[in-house]
């Protein structure tokens, strides 16, 4: 036998464990792929994918094994150098890095004493919480709970991280449209189109291969040849900003060569929707008859003439409207009108969109575009876009654009068609849980039978209601008692933002008002009523962050919040398990527990539609807590505070009782819910009670399992709007249910809708998609800053990890064309400046062949503090807000949580650089 060396022994043992757990990375990344979690000696010793999911599907590549360089070295993080493992407060300046570690009854007792001070000076709504999409449900479900007895306010995650993408909102009257990932294989081309998918969606990049290995074409649309376009068919390259002209041309080529599918657009769209032609709003139908509904539109049929266009579903039985023509109809006070149709004013539009018109804009050839177009016509196209156009100014009119080349050509609600964006699936119970005052199945029923309750009330009022738009009516009510708010409003009144948005030369030339104006204006129509929160009189006392980071994140950089916001805060208090930008600001940091520490679920998705769940593999280190257990701690020294203060009853901001004598009793369900465990098997066994997990499932079947499919989308909005059937042979393809069973969008048309006949739209001329150049945000400088996902994190979350630090140059970089470079002296590795009229940053030039003339990259989740003077790049972003979306109380643009509201954007700001000398 031969000799076992140390050596040999040493390797063995590495890779030796006690037990296994289920694990998965609970952050931002669109995934919850299921990892094995090998546990040895109370320590993660490392994990590996579980490779365990089911095919699904005959013929269509499974999902396994599901997994990225980063969650395969998320253990690594449990004993980062940055992990907080005790409650922190700081002894000198904010920001200086002097700290004290104090107790957790000491951290309790500041925070408390802070939030009663808060209370008693300003109310409740000066208390303000960053939401969340980090960190799981776990994470986001105390504070939210913690918030909402208090009164506080919490700032819409979506609002502070612009992933809502506002062209599909406005087309489809819904953001989550993703189906999920293994459709791509059904595709015959895939448009790669504001995505880098081969750095943003690692676990899911092989069905792009095996697309193309189908034989489908993938095309990658984008201004640098990224990553993606290395696996690509085709590369078009398209100057920052200039994907509207692309996109219109191609639908100019598609009806100039009657290539497209008017039968879909006819039942699908509004585009036979009759507009009077004086005025440029639809045809409603009080205008016709008197006391008729406001939201009833009209076509016009060659034999009948006028006709109601159907509100309860999308099938035309049979008829064909006319799509374009000229007529005379009779209004209800007897005057006559003409009027036209959407696609006839739209043809109008296409007219200035010729491919050689279209090429000067965006830099696509003539022949390139109409190539494209035929292309998408006539096959199977799906769309993967990912974050990228609703972070620029005009990206609404980007994806309202490639939304319409979809409409013309019959590409979506089919398999292998579509366009992805955010990837929300409904996990019901996550939903019940605010509205159950204790455990079982029996208060579950309750709760249903109120929600029934309400479902037939609104039927009652609008009796061609679908699921989903009664669905939407039931989040719109929830929004009038709950605490999210979209933050906009709070950075304008109280985060310095003011400023830049009344810049004209960084904004819409279109606007005829100041940004101001229209604000007010929007405000004083009660677009935005009880949603301005806190208001403009109320000083913000106490910032909590939870897994977030804003001082990394927020446009308009760290240095603007902490020159406007920081100094009118009481307190700041960051909750996280690593010391990032924003917890070194703070003035108490409590750790907390990380992945593999703790039990959770992430939030659900379409993408792989399962649900993951994350075990606690190991004990937390030194004193890091949950975050349930941090808020219920808190809950019971604010009660105890509020009763040794005898301030135990107050109005909150809407002048609703509140009491805090029964706080943690309240937080807990008078101890239902002592134990997030509890929790967690509660969401669990009430999404499978109503249908959307499979029968049975709990903690103990995920603790066995790790993951489980859906099984339906539930009966709630962020669900239903993916609109399809589930079966457990089938991958999912969105809005089969529009396109097979005709039931019609939740837009104020019923239909997709491209035309938006808001006055505001109207000025605009954006009631229609059309091309506009980004405004010149940041100033009149040569080059266009440009982001994306980078390929080493998800945002900052593993910026700081050692291994993946090693698998690049281990610091910011600015990435620029070796022409651009070339004309400013700058060599690779040289140290750059990077300036506009905002402000600056440093960092280190990569030069590259690849990257545009008139381009600049620097790939997001670089920390501040790994910056010169910790000024990173966003403190040459304006955040400059979109007039347009202050509008609301126009049919779907209306304010739910996470979806439509006014959000800076950060792509397209104009910077120069210059290199740096160096002693
Ligand atoms: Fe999957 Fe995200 Fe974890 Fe990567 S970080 S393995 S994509 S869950």
């Amino acid at each position: 036998m031969t000799p076992v060396t140390a050596t040999e022994d040493r390797y063995r043992s590495r890779w030796t464990w006690d037990r296994v757990a289920w694990g998965t990375h609970c952050v931002n990344c669109l995934a919850t792929c299921p990892y094995r979690v090998f546990v040895r000696d109370g320590q993660v010793a490392f994990e590996e994918t579980g490779g365990a999911l089911d095919a699904i599907e005959t013929r269509v590549p499974d999902l396994n094994p599901l997994g990225c360089q980063k969650g395969s070295a998320w253990s690594l993080q449990l004993t980062s150098e940055d992990r907080v493992l005790h409650p922190l407060r700081r002894v000198g300046e904010r920001g200086s890095g002097a700290w004290e570690e104090i107790t957790w009854d000491e951290a309790l007792t500041t925070i408390a004493d802070a939030l009663l001070e808060a209370i008693d000076l300003e109310g409740p709504e000066s208390i303000v919480f960053e939401e969340t999409v980090e960190g799981g449900l776990l994470t986001q479900a105390p504070f939210l709970r913690f918030a909402g007895l208090l009164g506080a306010v919490t700032l819409d995650a979506n609002g502070l991280v612009n992933d809502f993408p506002t062209g599909h909102h406005i087309t489809f009257g819904k953001f989550s449209c993703a189906s999920t990932v293994d459709d791509t294989f059904h595709s015959d081309v895939v448009l790669c189109w504001h995505s880098n998918p081969a750095y943003t969606s690692i676990p899911y990049f092989h069905y792009v291969a095996e697309a193309r290995y189908r034989g489908a074409q993938v095309i990658a649309i984008a201004p640098d040849y990224n990553a993606t376009a290395v696996f690509a068919d085709h590369y078009v390259p398209v100057k920052p900003g200039t994907d509207a002209a692309l996109a219109l041309a191609m639908c100019r080529v598609i009806l100039d060569e009657d290539l497209a599918d008017l039968e879909f657009l006819r039942a699908q769209t509004d585009l036979p929707l009759l507009v009077l032609v004086e005025t440029g709003r639809f045809l409603r139908g009080n205008d016709v008859e008197a006391g008729d509904r406001e939201d009833r539109f009209f076509h016009w049929d060659s034999q009948d003439g006028l006709r109601a266009a159907p509100r309860d579903t999308l099938d035309l039985g049979g008829r064909s409207p006319a799509l374009e023509g000229r007529w005379t109809v009779t209004l209800h006070d007897g005057t006559e009108a003409e009027v036209t149709t959407v696609f006839a004013l739209l043809r109008e539009r296409l007219a200035g969109y010729t491919p050689e018109h279209a090429a000067e804009v965006c830099g696509a050839s003539p022949e390139t575009i109409r190539e494209l177009a035929r292309m998408v016509a006539r096959r199977r196209t799906k769309i993967l876009e990912g974050f990228n156009a609703p972070k620029y100014y005009h990206g609404d009119l980007m994806e309202r654009s490639m939304c319409l080349l979809l409409a013309l050509t019959g590409n979506w609600g089919k398999p292998g068609t579509g366009i992805t964006g955010l990837a929300l699936a409904g996990l019901d119970g996550f939903f019940l849980f605010p509205m159950k005052t204790r455990r079982g199945v029996d208060e579950t029923a309750r709760i249903l039978d109120g929600i029934d309750g309400a479902i037939a009330t609104i039927r009652e009022q609008d009796t061609d209601a679908s699921d989903e738009i009664i669905g939407n009516q039931l989040l719109a009510m929830s929004v009038v008692s709950g605490t999210s708010t979209p933050p906009a409003f709070f950075n304008y009144h109280h985060c310095g933002y003011r400023d830049s948005w009344n810049r004209a030369e960084w904004s819409d030339p279109a606007m005829t008002r100041s940004f101001d104006e229209y604000l007010n204006d929007a405000v004083q129509r009660g677009w935005w009523g009880g949603l301005t929160r806190p208001g403009k009189d109320v000083d913000p006392q106490v910032l909590f962050i939870v897994g977030t980071n804003p001082l990394r994140r927020s446009r308009g950089g760290r240095a603007r919040l902490l020159d406007t916001l920081w100094p009118k805060l009481e307190l700041v208090v960051a909750v996280d398990f690593r010391l990032s930008t924003t917890a070194m600001h703070a003035d108490v940091v409590l750790p907390a527990a990380m992945q593999y520490e703790r039990p959770n679920l992430q939030y659900a998705i379409s993408h792989t539609f399962h649900v993951g769940f994350s075990d606690a593999a190991v004990e937390p280190p030194g004193e890091a807590k949950t975050e349930w257990e941090i808020f219920r701690l808190l809950a019971r020294r604010v009660q105890e505070l509020a009763i040794e203060r005898d301030l135990t009853e107050y109005l909150d901001g809407r002048r609703q009782p509140r009491r805090l004598d029964g706080l943690e009793a309240a937080f807990t369900a008078n101890g239902a819910w002592e134990r997030e465990e509890d929790v967690l098997d509660e969401w669990v066994r009430d999404s499978a009670e109503v249908g959307t997990l499979p029968a049975g499932t709990s903690i103990e079947t995920l603790r066995r399992d790790g993951s489980t499919r859906f099984t339906g989308l539930g009966i709630f909005a962020p669900g239903l709007s993916l609109a399809t059937d589930v079966a457990p042979d089938r991958v999912l393809s969105a809005y089969t249910w529009h396109v097979e069973r005709g039931v019609p969008f939740p837009t104020l048309t019923r239909r997709a809708q491209f035309y938006v006949d808001h006055p505001w739209f109207l000025e605009a001329d954006e009631g229609l998609p059309r091309h506009k150049d980004p405004p010149k945000a940041g100033g009149d400088y040569p080059l266009a800053l440009t982001s994306g996902h980078s390929r080493w994190t998800v945002h900052s979350i593993a910026m700081g990890n050692r291994v993946l630090l090693g698998t690049h140059r281990g610091q910011p970089l600015v990435v620029l064309g070796t022409g651009e470079a070339a004309a400013r002296g700058v060599v690779d590795g040289q140290l750059v400046r990077v300036v506009n009229d905002l402000g600056e940053f440093r960092a280190m030039a990569r030069v590259t062949g690849r990257v545009r003339p008139g381009q600049l990259i620097v790939y997001n989740g670089f920390e501040p503090h790994m910056f010169e003077g910790w000024q990173g790049a966003n403190e040459v972003e304006p955040g400059m807000v979109k007039w347009l979306h202050l509008v609301s109380r126009y049919g779907h643009l209306r304010y739910l949580p996470f979806g439509w509201q006014p959000v800076p954007a950060d792509r397209a700001v104009y910077v120069d650089v210059e290199r740096v000398e160096q002693s």
